[in-house]
């Protein structure tokens, strides 16, 4: 594998994640080969993605002697537990912009962040840490040290982690074998680090990112920042792969009724990979970009011969805020 400069992290989580076969499920569907990256067991606050990307965030954090962490994301945002618990773990103050008002309710994921002691602030329709500037402002005049963890942990040290990921995956299983990566795809900092890992590896397969929550023109503007990222983290670390659109796979015919809104794609999914892998997806990505790939099975855009990798991203907690339209 090409050189390239490895960046300082801290450790919060458990790796290597394990690699299993899906094999009740290959049988049922009658192939594909079903392999699963079981990113839902990184260990933190019950997993997830996103305690790859804070290994290195929350090291650039501390090296910059920061006190305070802050960050973004919808009500029921892992990102936000798993930051949480993440600065508990490091003793750091952590704010929470939050979307929604006072009135959700205080379960899954947002019942976490009360645990690991964030302070929250609603944020109503603004989801996305458009308020965090003046947030940060705020605590510097109160005498702290605030670092901005941005939406999803998606800069390039995020994405890195995900660099590194795939590598770690090239260590566990023979990836010349595996045609397709399939995941789910949303503030794009997984896309892009997957992407620099496969460069790197000189790996020969897909990765399909099921795009979770960008509709119509918003699509492409996705993909050029995947790019962008994919490229700067090339770029920081010494190695100057150019990426491309081309480079992208995005399947953006997933959509359904918008973000967060549990249909029958991701209904299915759950109760597939529950009741035959006993394995937990999550309502709002790995539930949709599960249901994707048994669609594109269905569909017959994965061959019967081929290996396919589900690289579970996490997000079980908000189960619990879904038990309703989960049980139809
Ligand atoms: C954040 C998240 C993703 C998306 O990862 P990105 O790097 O933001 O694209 C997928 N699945 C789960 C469960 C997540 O919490």
């Amino acid at each position: 594998m090409m050189k390239y400069r490895h960046l300082s992290k801290v450790d919060l989580g458990f790796f290597p994640t394990p690699v299993s076969k899906l094999n009740n499920l290959t049988q049922y569907l009658s192939g594909p080969e079903l392999l699963i990256k079981r990113d839902d067991l990184t260990g933190l606050a019950l997993g997830g993605n996103k305690t790859r990307k804070l290994e290195y965030i929350l090291a650039d954090a501390l090296a910059n002697g920061c006190d305070t962490i802050i960050t973004a994301g919808a009500t029921q945002s892992n990102h936000c537990r798993q930051t949480a618990a993440a600065a508990a773990k490091l003793q750091l103050d952590c704010h929470l912009l939050l979307g929604g008002d006072e009135t959700a309710q205080v379960n899954g994921n947002l019942l976490l962040d009360k645990l690991f002691g964030a302070q929250l602030h609603f944020c109503g329709d603004m989801r996305k840490g458009e308020g965090i500037a003046e947030l940060a402002h705020r605590l510097k005049e109160q005498g702290k040290t605030p670092y901005i963890v941005p939406y999803g942990g998606s800069n390039e040290l995020g994405a890195f982690a995900f660099t590194q990921a795939f590598i770690e995956l090239t260590q566990q299983i023979d990836i010349s074998t595996v045609s397709h990566i399939i995941f789910a795809s949303s503030s794009g900092g997984t896309h892009a680090g997957l992407m620099l890992g496969k460069a790197l590896t000189k790996a020969n397969l897909s990765l399909v990112g099921i795009n979770i929550d960008k509709s119509g023109h918003e699509h492409n503007a996705f993909a050029d920042n995947i790019v962008a990222l994919a490229n700067e983290t090339s770029a920081l670390i010494g190695a100057d792969f150019k990426f491309s659109n081309q480079d992208v796979i995005l399947a953006n015919d997933y959509l359904g009724q918008g973000y967060g809104v549990l249909g029958d794609l991701e209904r299915n999914a759950i109760a597939l990979l529950a009741e035959r892998e006993g394995i937990l997806l999550d309502p709002v990505y790995s539930g949709r970009a599960f249901g994707a790939l048994v669609d594109m099975i269905e569909q017959g855009k994965l061959g019967k011969n081929e290996k396919v990798l589900f690289w579970h991203t996490g997000g079980a907690p908000a189960l619990f805020s879904y038990a309703k339209s989960l049980t139809l």
